[in-house]
């Protein structure tokens, strides 16, 4: 480069403004640090896949007055050993769940007012009233208040090290050309998976992914997590595979937000054959949304059809689950509704037929596993097994989307990225997205902004300890 660069010194840099970047750099405020976040976004834009989100968040919890059970700390850390297939870093979930509940803690003292989440689900979990747009808006009006500086359209691209490879800053790209923000306690990557980057998407997932519909942020385009390699940091998690949902095929391409269809498990799911191909109430919905997502997405086209009937679309849970992006194609019967969706008459009328024989009587509980199954029936629909018998019918359209990729970073339960010798690179940290070990396979409903929060906690806690010393 010619010439000199502008450069401006701080504490702590973070880059990224979703949820781990702002409780990064909040914490590190409270610490007493003198705080930079650089968000790539224009601030109309700003908050990553954090502000399109409805931001529910799994935590342990003692029973509620909302009619919640006790969800137990170990409970909550068998989930996701679970879903991950044992494959999680057991260190970094334990991390993630005794932190949980403070956190949640944290942000009401900042001002985040909560409602439930929604029904039917596994673990414990909360949603911001005012959504991930809402968590976003408070977070950044609190970071200002209490004297952070934030840039706007000032990407992070290059981490600055010293000769003893300490990183002691980051060289960004901005409205003024190119800046370079010095960090003597630390840098914070907090910019997301690569998600948004079609080449890195097609290179690590798999040919099929140049076409998924991006539910997220458009930013969040892999640089965090590229820039730390480039100085040797370890890549970690499960680099093949990402966070899906079954979304209303209908979506926009590119951040579509939450068109996700929740109320799945009420109804069968048939592909354009009009053939079902996995098992509806195998779990709760928050525990099979994603790796339903990806099994939609295997399809033939990458689409399917969730069919309900009125016993399900008249109760008061089916609407709150799901936010139409088109209306529902509706019939009165089997056959006709096969002729809307293009689909042999014949093929959704045996199905349909074969899944209705071979459910067997009980009581319908959507709130627990209420083993209300099929007999003799591949794949079977383990739970909520209800027959479709009363008209009109209704279907909708449905695809898998990608919210976030699962590999990264490595990172310690300091949130310190590790190096490819296994060392912490002192001065650098990450949290949320761009951190690997977490997810793996699935994903357990309401686990990411969580994640996002206590880990970017942790690393602007420790970034700013490197400066008060504590
Ligand atoms: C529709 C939808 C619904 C969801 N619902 C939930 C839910 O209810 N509960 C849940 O737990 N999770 C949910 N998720 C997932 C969750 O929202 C995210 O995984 C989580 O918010 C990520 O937080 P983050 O801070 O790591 O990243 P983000 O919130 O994505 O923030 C990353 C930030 O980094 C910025 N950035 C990118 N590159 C750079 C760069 N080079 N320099 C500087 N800044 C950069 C981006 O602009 C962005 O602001 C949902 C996601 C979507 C899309």
């Amino acid at each position: 480069m010619i010439g000199d660069v502008p450069s401006y010194d701080f504490d702590v840099v973070v880059a990224g403004g979703g949820i781990a970047g702002l409780c990064a750099a909040l914490t590190a405020r409270e610490a007493g640090a003198k705080v930079m976040l650089a968000e790539k976004a224009p601030l109309a834009e700003r908050g990553g896949n954090t502000r399109f989100a409805d931001a529910q968040m799994r935590f342990p919890h003692e029973a509620d007055e909302y009619g919640a059970r006790t969800y137990t700390e170990e409970e909550m850390i068998a989930d996701l050993m679970r879903i991950s297939r044992d494959r999680a870093n057991r260190e970094l979930i334990e991390t993630l769940v005794r932190n949980a509940s403070d956190t949640v803690d944290w942000l009401t003292e900042l001002g985040i007012e909560w409602e439930p989440g929604y029904p039917h689900t596994a673990g414990y979990r909360r949603s911001p009233k005012a959504g991930g747009q809402g968590l976003v808006d408070t977070l950044f009006r609190r970071l200002d208040g209490r004297g952070g500086v934030s840039a706007y359209e000032t990407a992070a691209a290059e981490l600055l090290t010293d000769a003893s490879s300490v990183v002691t800053g980051v060289r960004c790209s901005s409205p003024d050309g190119v800046v370079d923000l010095h960090a003597r306690g630390g840098v914070v990557l907090a910019c997301g998976g690569f998600q948004a980057n079609v080449q890195m998407r097609v290179a690590h997932l798999g040919r099929f992914a140049d076409s998924l519909i991006l539910r997220g942020s458009r930013f969040n385009t892999g640089e965090g997590i590229q820039m730390a390699l480039a100085i040797g940091a370890q890549p970690a998690g499960q680099w093949g595979d990402y966070h899906s949902a079954v979304i209303d095929a209908r979506s926009p391409a590119v951040e579509c937000g939450v068109t996700a269809l929740y109320n799945f498990q009420m109804g069968i799911i048939v592909d354009g054959e009009g053939k079902r191909f996995l098992d509806e109430g195998e779990d709760f919905r928050d525990h099979t949304y994603v790796k339903f997502g990806k099994a939609i997405i295997e399809q033939a086209d990458g689409a399917a059809f969730c069919i309900f009937d009125q016993q399900m679309v008249q109760r008061e849970e089916f609407a709150r689950a799901w936010r139409p992006v088109g209306p529902p194609i509706e019939a009165t019967s089997i056959r006709e509704l096969a002729t809307a969706l293009s689909i042999a008459p014949e093929q959704l009328a045996r199905t349909v037929d074969d899944y209705n024989r071979a459910v067997q009587p009980g009581a319908l509980d959507l709130d627990r596993l209420d083993g209300k199954h099929t007999e003799g029936l591949t794949p079977a629909k383990s739970n909520w097994a209800m027959r479709l018998e009363e008209p009109p019918f209704v279907a909708i359209p449905v695809t898998g989307g990608i919210t976030f990729t699962f590999g990264g970073l490595k990172v310690d339960s300091a949130a310190r990225v590790i190096d490819v010798a296994e060392r912490p690179i002192t001065g650098l940290y990450a949290a949320g997205e761009p951190m690997g070990e977490i997810f793996y396979h699935n994903y357990p409903g309401a686990s990411s902004v969580i994640r996002g929060a206590v880990f970017g906690r942790i690393a602007g806690r420790n970034a700013a300890e490197r400066v008060t010393g504590g």
